[in-house]
């Protein structure tokens, strides 16, 4: 019996047409496969629901709780799931649905591509490809698949711009790549996720991501409480640092705990852990109970702090999630 795939699409370049106003998503599922060799479509029985026609800019968290919800609710009438989607914010519907759906028993596997499928040096039919065969592996879990690679979702970032090679693991090995051998399955990046996969799906919108700069002026703090923010996510620099002399961000660290705020601090540096119990500037931060991202993408600790929030209210239980993995989105 072939596998049986769901194709869920929602926009995005593969699906985009041009327009005069810039290209947009126009293409529906169906013609989507229609482009996809006989020797691919053969192979599997595909079915299609389009269930967004989005530029990945405007996916957001509703949207994800829609994709969650599609993929949930089809898991077990199908033997993987591929999701074609814009690459833009592709690492953080990766990332969500790694949370979202934890302990999926079945492979879901985003893609997307550079260049519309329509365009004939499209790069959409490789990554298909490669979403589809990895789709039909029986390995459980979100997957992002993108120039033969396969990226853990909770640990992939888009790197560039325009080229093919546009995602990178970042922390973590490839979960598998396509070479002469066919898909290599990389069972050491495989996270072993145990446990039954229940829809958690609830989400808090109120988390903030900063990129410190030197001389950040601490008083954005104050605004963000007076948003109603309940999360920050501080890309700090190097292994792990801010600033306190003459504009004193740990002050306004200790008034943003009182009120009830998670703060999440990982490094701007895209590649290994930060710690911010090495330098002082870090060890400050720490005593007002920051949390720390260590080796998680920003992508990962945005989208985990988004989803932990809709989970619970309780600092304990806040504070426990985010320390350890969930997904395979820390080491
Ligand atoms: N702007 C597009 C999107 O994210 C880019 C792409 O799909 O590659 O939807």
């Amino acid at each position: 019996m072939r596998p049986r795939i769901l194709l869920l699409t929602t926009g995005g370049t593969i699906a985009s047409l041009p327009t005069g106003a810039g290209l947009a998503p126009g293409l529906a599922g169906e013609e989507l496969a229609r482009l996809l060799p006989h020797g691919v479509t053969d192979a599997y029985e595909i079915t299609i629901h389009d269930i967004l026609h989005l530029d990945s800019s405007n996916i957001q968290p509703e949207e994800w709780q829609t994709i969650a919800r599609q993929v949930f609710a089809q898991r077990d009438a199908y033997d993987g799931i591929v999701i074609t989607h814009g690459t833009d914010t592709m690492a953080y519907t990766a990332s969500v649905l790694s949370f979202m759906l934890r302990g999926i028993p079945i492979p879901v596997v985003l893609t997307g591509a550079q260049l519309p499928m329509t365009h004939p040096l499209s790069d959409g039919m490789e990554n298909l490809r490669t979403a589809l065969a990895m789709a039909a592996s029986r390995v459980a879990g979100v997957f992002l698949a993108f120039d033969r690679k396969v990226i853990l979702g909770c640990r992939a970032v888009k790197t560039r711009t325009t080229d093919f090679d546009a995602f990178e693991s970042v922390n973590w090995p490839l979960a598998a790549n396509v070479d002469g051998k066919g898909l290599q399955i990389h069972p050491a990046a495989i996270p072993n996720l145990s446990g039954a996969c229940a829809l958690r799906d609830r989400l808090c919108d109120k988390v903030f991501l900063i990129k410190l700069t030197p001389g950040l002026d601490p008083e954005i703090f104050d605004m963000l409480l007076q948003m109603h923010y309940r999360g920050i996510v501080i890309e700090a620099f190097g292994a792990g640092g801010l600033h306190f002399v003459r504009r004193d961000l740990i002050a306004k660290l200790q008034a943003a705990a009182q009120a009830g705020m998670t703060v999440v601090v990982c490094s701007q540096c895209l590649y290994e852990p930060s710690d911010f119990s090495l330098y002082e500037v870090g060890q400050r931060a720490l005593e007002q109970g920051v949390i720390q991202g260590r080796d998680m993408t920003t992508e990962a600790a945005v989208t985990k702090l988004m989803w932990v929030l809709g989970q619970t209210g309780d600092r304990e239980i806040i504070r426990d999630y985010m320390e350890r993995s969930l997904a395979g989105e820390m080491a």
